[in-house]
């Protein structure tokens, strides 16, 4: 018998941005146990998922505790490699002020040179660092040719929280399957009810080609100035 156990859940984000970067900041703390983020078709909704060993201590504030078994029959939220969208375009990045301390200190250095904001929020005076300064809103530490994130490389969690949590939620798997989503509904609760089709790997990898053509025109373009600058 498979015995599943406990999750915990981070709470849907408000409207409050100081409850949200609040809440951000208590999810940072568990980052090395996030699992990912589901879609729960029963809950019709997302579900931010971690699993701290037993003994942990979790900000009830933020986190609710479920059954494992919620996430049987939920679609697993994917980001897969190739179509950069979120990190070349506006892409809002942001760093919390406690996922510095394990950044090594030239990465560290280079987050803390950024324009930042002091956010009084529930738990006190948070600061946030702003990654999204480079042309158009691209990330700091979005490599435009290799188009791989370098904090990644560094092992995932040192990923801003905010960008473990954020998916464009149009690729999923579930038992090994791929899904693209088709379409949505949202409900008069609010609640958005997310369609998904399985697919095969070629049409997959084509919604990759095409979510990805963002990143290679500005890659293209980059390409060219970085050519452009070098001969002058
Ligand atoms: S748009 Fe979706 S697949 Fe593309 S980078 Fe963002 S989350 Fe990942
Ligand atoms: S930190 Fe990484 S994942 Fe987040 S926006 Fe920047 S390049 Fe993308």
């Amino acid at each position: 018998m498979i015995v599943l156990g406990k999750i915990y859940v981070l709470k849907e984000p408000g409207r409050d941005k100081a409850w949200n970067i609040y809440a951000l900041r208590e999810a940072a703390r568990l980052k090395r146990w996030f699992q990912g983020v589901y879609y729960s078709p029963r809950l019709k909704r997302l579900l931010a998922v971690f699993k701290p060993t037993p003994g942990t201590h979790v900000n009830m504030l933020v986190f609710e505790e479920m059954g494992e078994s919620v996430l049987r029959d939920a679609y697993r939220m994917e980001c897969p490699r190739g179509c950069n969208r979120c990190c070349v375009l506006r892409s809002g990045a942001f760093m919390i002020e406690n996922e510095l301390r394990n950044l090594p200190g030239d990465v560290r250095d280079r987050v803390t040179r950024q324009p930042s904001e002091l956010i009084k929020t529930p738990g006190g005076w948070v600061r946030v660092y702003r990654l999204d300064t480079e042309p158009m809103g691209r990330c700091i530490f979005f490599d435009v040719e290799k188009g791989t994130c370098m904090l990644e490389g560094l092992g995932k969690h040192n990923k801003p929280i905010v960008c473990l949590l954020t998916y464009c939620t149009v690729f999923a798997t579930r038992d090994g399957k791929l899904y693209l989503k088709k379409g949505y509904r949202v409900h008069r609760d609010g609640r958005a009810e997310i369609h998904y089709e399985e697919v095969d790997e070629k049409t997959w990898r084509r919604m990759v080609a095409r979510m990805g053509s963002v990143w290679t025109r500005y890659r293209k373009i980059y390409k060219q100035q970085q050519t452009e600058e070098g001969t002058a």
